[in-house]
């Protein structure tokens, strides 16, 4: 499968003549949801090089493309096809990490005419059922907790006498800056890979996609050596600032002192282990200039947060998938799909999107994410849009972090309040509002930044829910105290807005 090509996996050590390893484009996976364009574009052509690497090696490869006649098309039906040619005995099968391919090949193995053994992906620094094996009973774990357990378990940024590293577990308070406006960002490391026998192979296959590409010129890495580079690139000119400025938007550009090393891991690329050792040794030898809050919010990220959101995913799917607590049901506008909105932080978030398959992760949360929320957006809409349109999307990270982190469908599982704002934070964390056509400091009337209004909106339809959340109890307080005159023309500007979506 496309998301899996660790080349360091021990399948690889020694190369056995009868062994013949399978990789397989199919419409199953490029068909599940509407996929970018680039994303399609990028697992093919690692697909490729990868099978390319392993006969290098001197393995046997059996890759199937899309359009080879044989191909059925289906994962199971695949195999079902090669067993038969090739009368092999036995199948060895990477444990998947998406649910739904996971019990499709248990399905299949029942009743396969071989023997199928499984294995681990020799990526993940945890095992699925780890939430429940550190945390049994508890009904509750919060990230903090399970990321002090990994550092400890791991030893990074800990001291010989097993304390973290400069005394404290999380040096948040020290980052999160906004970007200052004369502040220039290095250029972000693009790649040209030229893929266009693949794009004219989708498009000879009718295969539908979302987002722009440019074929000859895929920004995205697409072998190991390229996906090292990417990551050396980051460490090197990127670590400095990356927590400081990790939640900053700018219209200045567009992935900022981010890694952008998700595609690279989610496909196994590289390693969670290699990215994070690489980083911590380059912060050990530059403390001149990278300081613990920098290499601490980025090591932070890829054990804490990585780890932990595949872990909520395995201990919840499948309930996981059709979860709803606030019972939204609305369609998502179609600006989601062109940019094609007056709202200045949607069309810089959303257009970028559309151009690299890519935003970061609080234009994701806190603007697009944010947008759908308070619009009372159903889930499985809001799922399906990052599913398709992120370079980085597996349904084991997308999942958590859409339905429990950004859509709180989850009633509280992954997130302790819901993460909604009014403008005031977009503006306090971004450049976005001073070239929007709306007014972020306007909550009613002519050009009121409709974050404004439906953010009380939401606070309003939920109240009786948010009042009793210890975290948003201050604000239900405010709405509460608020003249009821002032509520009608709050509640009458989001109805109003709400009507309009596609207009706004
Ligand atoms: C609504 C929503 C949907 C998301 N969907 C995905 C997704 O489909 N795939 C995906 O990999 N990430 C997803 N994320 C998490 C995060 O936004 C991306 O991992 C990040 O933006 C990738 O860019 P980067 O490599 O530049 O990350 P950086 O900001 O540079 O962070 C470094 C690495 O840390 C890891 N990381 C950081 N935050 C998270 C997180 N919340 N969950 C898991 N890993 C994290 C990633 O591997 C990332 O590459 C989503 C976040 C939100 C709010
Ligand atoms: S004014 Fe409102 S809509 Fe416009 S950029 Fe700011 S937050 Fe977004």
């Amino acid at each position: 499968m496309g998301d899996q090509l660790h080349a360091g996996h021990s399948w690889y050590k020694s190369t056995q003549d009868e062994r013949l390893f399978v990789l397989m484009e199919m419409r199953q996976e490029t068909d599940y949801v509407v996929h970018h364009r680039q994303k399609i574009l990028a697992f093919f052509s690692a697909m490729r090089h990868f099978a390319d690497a392993l006969t290098t090696a001197g393995h046997r490869v059996l890759y199937l493309q899309l359009d080879a006649p044989d191909n059925t098309q289906s994962l199971t039906e695949n195999l079902n096809w090669i067993v038969e040619q090739t009368t092999a005995k036995d199948v060895h099968l990477q444990q998947p990490d998406e649910y739904r391919v996971d019990q499709q090949l248990q399905q299949w193995a029942e009743t396969a005419n071989c023997a199928v053994h499984w294995h681990d992906s020799e990526h993940f620094l945890t095992q699925r059922d780890v939430l429940d094996r550190w945390f049994s009973g508890k009904s509750n774990t919060i990230m903090e907790h399970f990321y002090r357990r990994m550092r400890k378990e791991t030893g990074y940024l800990m001291t010989v006498d097993g304390k973290p590293e400069g005394g404290q577990w999380n040096y948040d308070k020290e980052n999160r800056e906004k970007l200052p406006r004369d502040h220039d960002i290095p250029q972000p490391l693009c790649f040209a890979n030229d893929v266009s026998v693949i794009d004219t192979m989708l498009e000879r296959c009718e295969v539908k996609t979302m987002g722009h590409a440019e074929p000859r010129k895929l920004i995205w890495p697409v072998t190991r050596s390229q996906a090292r580079e990417l990551l050396s690139f980051f460490i090197e000119n990127m670590l400095i600032h990356f927590g400081r400025y990790q939640d900053a938007m700018t219209t200045d550009g567009w992935s900022l002192y981010h890694a952008r090393v998700s595609f690279a891991l989610n496909t196994k690329m590289i390693t969670p282990r290699e990215v994070v050792d690489k980083a911590i040794e380059y912060w050990r030898s530059h403390q001149d200039t990278v300081s613990l809050a920098q290499i601490e919010g980025f090591v932070r990220q890829i054990i804490g947060w990585r780890e932990y959101v595949r872990a909520i995913y395995w201990q919840r799917m499948p309930d996981y998938e059709s979860v709803n607590h606030f019972n939204h049901n609305r369609e998502l506008p179609d600006f989601y799909w062109t940019a094609n909105t007056k709202m200045a932080c949607l069309q810089h978030s959303i257009n970028q999107s559309l151009d690299y398959a890519y935003a970061h992760h609080i234009q994701r949360l806190m603007v697009t994410g944010n947008f759908a929320l308070l619009i009372g957006a159903h889930p499985d809409f809001v799922d399906r849009w990052y599913l398709g349109i992120y370079i980085d999307a597996l349904q084991w990270v997308e999942l958590p972090n859409t339905r429990g982190m950004s859509q709180y469908a989850d009633g509280g599982v992954l997130a302790t309040k819901p993460y909604i704002s009014s403008g005031s934070y977009i503006q306090k964390m971004s450049h976005y509002c001073n070239d929007c056509h709306y007014q972020v400091q306007r909550k009613v009337g002519e050009k009121a930044c409709p974050f404004n209004s439906l953010y009380w909106h939401f606070i309003d339809r939920h109240f009786d829910e948010l009042s009793r959340n210890p975290r948003m109890a201050l604000i239900t307080k405010q709405w509460e105290k608020r003249a009821d005159a002032d509520k009608k023309e709050l509640i009458q500007q989001a109805n109003h807005y709400l009507e309009s979506l596609e207009d706004l």
